[in-house]
């Protein structure tokens, strides 16, 4: 009989193996603590490209059996807010080059995209700053550009042109809660709408957080990512994809997310240019995603270092096998062929060159 180390050893390397022919990527990491902002790291003096805060101990990931049932630190939803900001922010205690590249080598991932997300005005400029000199050197780990707070709709095509000429970035990370992004209202959805259309005109992929945000506040914001809001918004004013992360189900219950996954179809068919991205979501809850939409539409993302990759990719593995007709096809289109697509990248039958 097959113990449980075996099975994640076994759905390990079915991934690997198709892996040498598709490069598969991880569309949602976070390179920084998204509720802190806190980007103040030194460089280890020791371990080459490990950037800590304190003097905490690094431990690279290990793949652990038996810990796939337990909720994880973004989605224990507490009622202490200050246990949910500060164990946030004691996830983050390291960061680099060093810490995703341990990350996506231990499953045999091709590379990541870096989200970093901000909250106060003048973070998200400084956050493209400390990426460029942090991970630049690492060609796996694409760089990604946070919603800059403060700067008004009429500066944002501007902000994110010298972006992507000055800085290289691969996409637009958009957190309605974290940002304070209201879609009901005017203000909120002349934002929204004017990183559309500097998205599509940069034709960069755009990733948007789509469910709760518990614990922070105002209460409000906690919901300005919810399915019912970001219908409001008008998605096919890019023409390049936007990625409403998590299926919009982050934080949901299972009935939420049965009603959010109704909302979400009828704007997949409303809007050619969506995708969802399937972080960060509790085993039953992927399940339910793979079985609602079509794996044309789906894209493969972990949100760590909220969950480790080695976690999100082997419930995502696991889900695949239990859920899918093709799980080999299915595979390679969520993980590898869709990302690349939304990359523009033009290799999609084989290797992606980062
Ligand atoms: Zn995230």
């Amino acid at each position: 009989m097959q113990t449980k180390s075996d099975d994640l050893q076994v759905l390990c390397e079915w991934a690997r193996d198709l892996g040498k022919t598709y490069a598969f990527l991880d569309f949602h990491v976070h390179p920084y603590d998204v509720l802190s902002e806190d980007t103040r790291y030194k460089p280890d003096p020791l371990i080459d490209g490990l950037f800590s805060r304190g003097l905490f101990k690094y431990h690279p990931p290990a793949l652990e059996t038996g810990s796939d049932g337990l909720p994880d630190k973004s989605q224990s939803v507490s009622d202490n807010q200050r246990a949910f900001i500060l164990s946030s922010r004691f996830t983050y205690n390291h960061t680099g080059p060093k810490v995703f590249a341990d990350q996506i080598e231990l499953v045999g991932l091709a590379g990541v995209m870096l989200l970093p997300v901000a909250r106060t005005s003048g973070k998200a400029e400084e956050m493209l700053e400390v990426s460029r000199l942090m991970f630049l050197r690492d060609g796996r780990l694409l760089p990604g550009c946070a919603f800059p707070v403060g700067v008004q709709p009429d500066q944002l095509a501007g902000f994110f042109k010298g972006a992507r000429d000055v800085n290289g970035i691969r996409a637009i990370k958009l957190h309605p809660n974290l940002a304070g992004i209201n879609p009901l209202t005017q203000v909120g959805q002349d934002l929204i709408h004017a990183s559309l259309a500097a998205a599509g005109d940069l034709n960069l992929p755009m990733i948007v957080h789509a469910g709760r945000t518990p614990c922070i506040e105002p209460v409000d914001s906690r919901e300005f990512g919810t399915m019912t809001r970001l219908a409001l918004v008008d998605w096919g004013i890019s023409a390049a994809p936007v990625i409403l992360a998590h299926a919009g189900c982050y934080s949901l219950t299972l009935a939420e997310s049965n009603e959010a996954l109704l909302i979400l179809d009828s704007l997949l068919e409303k809007h050619s240019n969506l995708m969802v991205d399937v972080s960060n979501l509790e085993p039953p809850i992927i399940r339910l995603v793979l079985e609602k939409i079509s794996p044309d539409r789906l894209i493969f993302g972990s949100d760590a270092l909220y969950i480790p990759i080695w976690k999100a990719w082997i419930r995502f593995l696991k889900a695949l096998q239990m859920v899918s007709a093709h799980p080999d096809d299915d595979l390679i289109r969520i993980a590898s062929l869709n990302p690349a697509q939304c990359l523009s990248l033009t290799d999609k039958s084989a290797r992606i060159s980062l």
